[in-house]
């Protein structure tokens, strides 16, 4: 059985110290499901002093990272450095970073082996754009993006992988997928992993949804079969986390 995740991404948030010190203590008193992966995503700049303040059954994610070791590569931060300071996982390939900085499934591939090969574990994110759903091609889509990184693993890297299924459309719009939409790209692109990995590897990989998750819309999606947990960004900004322990089914 593959355990629940809900993850927190606080994306380029809060904008003050003090803010990130609350949202800290908040989901520091927060009763959470201790079935429950928890992984919260603070910018960079957070990572260190969170990871000291935060309670030790919450894990650490990095919102992306760079493919190379260390060097010349002004702005970055690379895998190795994030497992040399206790991070244990990265997002990679929010759809953010696919569209607003470039990314290419290609680099998104390359990121997500140098992340495995460092050591890290990796939020794999994918997703369709609103004209590319209308168009009858989301999970050509999402298996195209899915498919660079498939390429580079091995068999023994997956259970290493979260893949999160973000539709494009539904990333802070409120506009959040139905729990049958949801059920079934998430069953389909499980069927992929079947054929494209192996039945092994479909059935213990998580495939998580985000866009648009709040305390109120969680709990349906979380009862769909192939809906292993959450990517949540907006509402992960709330002082209240009470939603984190409501949404597992
Ligand atoms: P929202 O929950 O704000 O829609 O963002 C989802 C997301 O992008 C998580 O990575």
């Amino acid at each position: 059985t593959r355990q629940f995740f809900v993850g927190g991404n606080f994306k380029m948030n809060p904008a003050t110290r003090e803010a990130k010190r609350a949202l800290v203590e908040v989901l520091n008193q927060a009763p959470l499901d201790p079935n429950t992966e928890v992984v919260i995503a603070p910018p960079s700049l957070y990572l260190i002093p969170i990871l000291d303040l935060l309670r030790k059954d919450v894990k650490v994610a990095a919102q992306n990272c760079h493919s190379k070791t260390s060097g010349a590569f002004t702005g970055e931060v690379s895998p190795a450095q994030l497992v040399d300071a206790g991070i244990p996982y990265v997002i990679l390939g929010h759809s953010e970073r696919r569209t607003l900085f470039g990314e290419t499934s290609a680099i998104v591939a390359e990121k997500t082996r140098a992340a495995l090969d460092a050591g890290l574990r990796v939020i794999l994110c994918a997703g369709e754009t609103l004209a590319e759903r209308e168009a009858g091609r989301t999970q050509q889509v999402v298996e195209e993006q899915l498919q660079a990184v498939v390429g580079r693993l091995s068999p023994e890297d997956w259970s290493r992988i979260v893949i999160a299924y973000e539709p494009v459309w539904a990333i802070g719009t409120g506009k959040v997928a139905t729990a049958g939409q949801a059920q079934e790209v998430h069953a389909a692109t499980r069927k992929y992993l079947t054929s494209a990995v192996s039945p092994a590897v479909a059935e213990s990989t998580r495939v998580i949804y985000g866009g648009s998750v709040t305390a109120s819309n969680c709990k349906e999606l979380s009862i769909q079969p192939d809906v292993d947990g959450f990517l949540v960004g907006g509402a992960s900004l709330e002082t209240r986390i009470r939603g984190h322990r409501e949404c597992k089914g």
